[in-house]
């Protein structure tokens, strides 16, 4: 069997390797940063889309979905977003042989999309809140190195826009974006930190981004999603005003909140292993693999009852892959290893006389189950294995971060650094230099660990100083 490059020495090529072996992807298609969602990848991102769109709808907000083509007068309308993205879109510029009169831009992200739109439903008080969602593909001309899931030029995009009565509200709005998020996440076995990113990292024209930081190894970070306040610095140059309750015309305070595919490349980070890919049953395309064992005598029975115990375990809704191929069971074993198949039931013989099936979870525990209930037993091996997995990533969570009191001390790079900071631009840079990295900001919320009172600035000395994280991001 073929092994993969060392996960903690040589990431990228681990990751990259194990995807290939995984066929989450296939990124041979003829346009840089731009993939195939493979019929395995797609149910992976499937799950992920019901776990998102359950989670969001449960918060109040309602699905939309605007064109992916936004004309060049809409798209300039906010000053600082424009310079933000201007380097990173697409153009239309032809309909046919016809040039067009006012060039295309095919959506970065949508607010401009949405905005001259939204301008027209809000008329009053009583039209807001207005929560929105769209999951759709976005489009960045992406000028970094592209990897598959974590940084592509088509982005499969979570994006919910809202706006708000006022500034509180939005700033609430976000809250419930970040405890939206904690369930989606429960649900990914994903323990991550909230993080406000300092001024010069903020989305372009917002007044402040929350990202949601994940730590892979070293002082390695990827950021698996955003929330952002946007004051109103959208509404003015757009029009979304309401007339309040006292009669008086006011802008509204919008919010967004981003995700994407990226949460697929964020769980094969955190969970794989040496030997591929590691599902959390929540995202697994297969929950439970069935091999039949079917060698030599009593070959029928054994199909049999593998069907019927595939048929009875769809029933209660699990996903569910029966492998009746002719490969050796060896070669079935590695290969729903290496897929992240949460739980392999083995069918020989013996199983389908007695009634039972031996199975084995990825984290490598193999066990008889039944015969009495094995269905329930088979449930219950599942939940088992999640909580299992959900120990192991929170354990490797906290062990991610170390506290570093000088900037020496965080140039190690073996930790997400935990560091005494001022707030000021320059101190900010000084430490960014020294991890060859970025100040993530400050958390919302507690720190993963507790560090105790903050002390001197790593940058200056000065003892003005709040909590904040340095990493290395993807
Ligand atoms: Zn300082």
């Amino acid at each position: 069997m073929p092994t993969f490059p060392d996960k903690a020495t040589k990431f990228i090529d681990w990751y990259l390797e194990v995807l290939d072996a995984a066929e989450l992807t296939d990124k041979r298609y003829p346009v840089k940063g731009m993939n195939v969602w493979t019929p395995y990848g797609f149910q992976a991102r499937r799950q992920l889309d019901a776990v998102m769109i359950r989670e969001i709808e449960r918060t109040g907000s309602l699905p939309v979905e605007f064109p992916a083509l936004i004309p060049q007068t809409e798209f300039q309308k906010e000053k600082e977003h424009i310079k933000g993205f201007d380097a990173q879109v697409y153009w239309v510029t032809k309909g046919g042989a016809t040039e067009l009169d006012v060039p295309l831009v095919l959506r970065p992200t949508s607010e401009t999309a949405m905005y001259p739109v939204f301008a027209l439903w809000v008329r009053s008080h009583k039209d807001l809140p207005l929560n929105v969602y769209q999951i759709v593909n976005t489009f960045r001309y992406e000028t970094k190195t592209t990897r598959p899931f974590l940084r592509v030029r088509e982005i499969h995009f979570f994006e919910e826009h809202t706006c708000q009565v006022n500034e509180a509200a939005a700033a609430e709005r976000v809250r419930s974006n970040l405890a939206a998020f904690a369930e989606m996440a429960r649900s990914f076995v994903l323990p991550f930190v909230a993080v406000r990113r300092p001024e010069w990292d903020k989305f372009p024209g917002a007044f402040y981004s929350v990202a949601l930081d994940i730590p892979v190894g070293g002082a390695r970070t990827l950021q698996i999603g955003t929330t952002h306040h946007y004051r109103e610095n959208f509404s003015v140059p757009y029009g979304i005003q309401f007339e309040a309750a006292d009669g008086s015309t006011q802008h509204v305070h919008q919010t967004t909140f981003g995700l994407s595919e990226r949460l697929v490349g964020a769980v094969v980070s955190v969970h794989g292993d040496a030997k591929g890919v590691v599902f959390p049953s929540s995202l697994a395309p297969y929950q439970v693999v069935v091999v039949p064992i079917v060698s030599g005598a009593g070959a029928d029975g054994v199909t049999a009852y593998a069907e019927e115990l595939v048929g009875r375990l769809r029933a209660r809704g699990l996903r569910v892959h029966l492998d009746a191929s002719d490969e050796r069971p060896g070669a079935k074993y590695y290969r729903w290893e290496t897929h992240g198949v949460p739980l392999r039931l083995e069918v020989g013989r013996r199983e389908a006389e007695q009634k039972t099936v031996t199975a084995a979870d990825r984290l490598g525990q193999k066990r008889p189950i039944g015969p009495a209930d094995v269905d329930e037993g088979i449930v219950a091996a599942l939940l088992e294995y999640d909580a299992r997995l959900r120990t192991k990533a929170e354990e490797s969570f906290a062990a991610s971060f170390r506290v570093a009191r000088t900037l020496e001390e965080l140039q190690a790079r073996t930790h997400v650094g935990i560091v005494s900071w001022c707030g000021a631009e320059a101190c900010g840079h000084r430490i960014e230099e020294a991890i060859d990295g970025a100040l993530l900001g400050t958390p919302e919320g507690p720190l993963p660990v507790d560090p105790g009172p903050p002390g001197e600035c790593v940058g200056c000395g000065s003892r003005e100083s709040r909590w904040a994280l340095a990493g290395q991001p993807l």
